[in-house]
């Protein structure tokens, strides 16, 4: 018999289950909802103008070869990867106070910050909120940290619970580690209003906690790059320490190339070489340097003027296509006179609305529709279109009814 008998079957990722279960349904109608990419109208994956022609000029340049690039990876992208998300004249970086390094998008930036921490920082308590990204918690126990959940989302008012919020962060352990998405909260959709950030950077400030943002949606929220920055901007301003994972999976399209960045805020540019001297070692044995590709593209785009403006152009195209989704499928159920009322969804903000339809709703609609999303009813807005947008009106109308 094999060495491998007694292991049991493991459970399909929940979110990317969705999509197994998707492929295999025979259904024309069939409606995948549950993944988080981006779709075209037409309900096709979308590659950037602006990626195939940094890609072009990649390829054409002879001069280009295919050496293991630095265990941080490559200089350019991390210096333009800071400016991105801390601002173009941020003092922090002006400062030397930043160490940036390039990992494997956005879960190998949280995986790659939280070893770090369960290695170096002295609190190993994270707290994460709730409901939050499904692989949040795992990534941050299997790194070592423990973790615990703060107040976030309010089922009532499908809005954020911000007393809870302050109440549960205003009783973590001093130097607690706090998880914040710096904008689209996953999978609710709700983000702190300025003030309300405002009041949460006072009071992890004034606690002593460790500020994570998970930066995953940069510039897909809004469709503006630096009002999506906004909270971590803050938090960066006020002088103090901070981590920030960043992703170029949705705002550049570059999902599968795996392409982000982990940065650490430090109070002085010595500490930032220390810590970056500690990162390299959790890095090194992990997956010895990151890959090439991905990193050259958005670098590539990021030091053009011309290729960066485009960029926004079709970064901001992708946002409002989401917002009128949005619009769309909230009018879509006001002219079929669904119970309820339905104004979250063009509240929330980002590529995901949590619908607050319950597992059993979301199983009909699956069973009777063939809708795919995550049983706790949220649906990605990227994956409809205008075509689709009345299957899955009648679907909630049916669900609800
Ligand atoms: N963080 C959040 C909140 C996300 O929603 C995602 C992707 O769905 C990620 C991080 C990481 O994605 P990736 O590793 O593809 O960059």
């Amino acid at each position: 018999p094999s060495v491998f008998n007694h292991l049991a079957r493991a459970p399909e990722d929940p979110i990317l289950g969705v999509t197994v279960a998707f492929n295999k349904d025979p259904s024309p109608s069939k409606l995948n909802l549950g993944v988080g990419a981006y779709r075209t109208e037409e309900g096709k994956p979308l590659v950037l103008n602006v990626v195939r022609q940094a890609e072009k000029l990649l390829v054409n340049d002879s001069s280009r070869n295919k050496e293991y690039i630095p265990i941080v990876g490559l200089a350019d992208f991390n210096k333009l990867s800071a400016k991105l998300i801390l601002g173009a004249n941020s003092p922090a970086i002006q400062e030397n106070r930043v160490t940036t390094v390039q990992c494997l998008s956005g879960t190998g930036s949280l995986r790659v910050g939280a070893e770090f921490l369960a290695r170096h920082y002295h609190q190993r308590t994270v707290y994460i909120t709730q409901p939050t990204w499904g692989n949040h918690p795992k990534v941050f126990a299997l790194a070592g940290l423990s973790v615990k959940t703060y107040r976030y989302y309010d089922p009532a008012t499908r809005g954020l619970n911000f007393q809870g919020l302050l109440e549960d962060l205003g009783s973590a352990p001093s130097g607690a580690i706090v998880l914040l998405h710096a904008c689209a909260h996953n999978p609710t959709g709700v983000d702190p209003t300025p003030a309300q950030w405002e009041q949460i950077r006072q009071l992890i400030r004034s606690k002593g906690l460790l500020p994570f943002f998970d930066s995953a949606y940069q510039g897909f929220a809004s469709g503006s790059l630096d009002r999506d920055a906004e909270p971590v901007r803050m938090f960066v301003a006020d002088g103090g320490e901070c981590l920030v994972a960043q992703s170029y999976a949705k705002n550049m399209g570059l999902y599968g190339e795996r392409v982000g960045a982990l940065s650490i805020v430090c109070k002085t540019a010595d500490v930032a070489s220390r810590v970056e001297s500690q990162l390299k070692l959790v890095i090194r044995p992990m997956y010895s340097s990151p890959p090439i590709h991905g990193a050259s593209i958005v670098a590539t785009i990021l030091k053009d003027r011309s290729m960066y403006h485009q960029w926004t152009i079709e970064l901001k195209e992708m946002a409002e296509r989401i917002i009128s989704m949005r619009q769309q499928l909230f009018n879509a159920l006001k002219s079929r006179g669904t119970p309820g009322d339905w104004s979250h969804i063009i509240k929330q903000i980002g590529m995901f609305t949590f619908t607050g339809l319950n597992s059993k709703q979301v199983a009909f609609m699956t069973k009777e529709f063939h809708i795919y999303m995550t049983s706790d009813g949220r649906i990605s807005m990227a994956g409809l279109s205008s075509r689709t947008v009345p299957h899955l009106a009648d679907a909630i109308h049916a669900a609800v009814t």
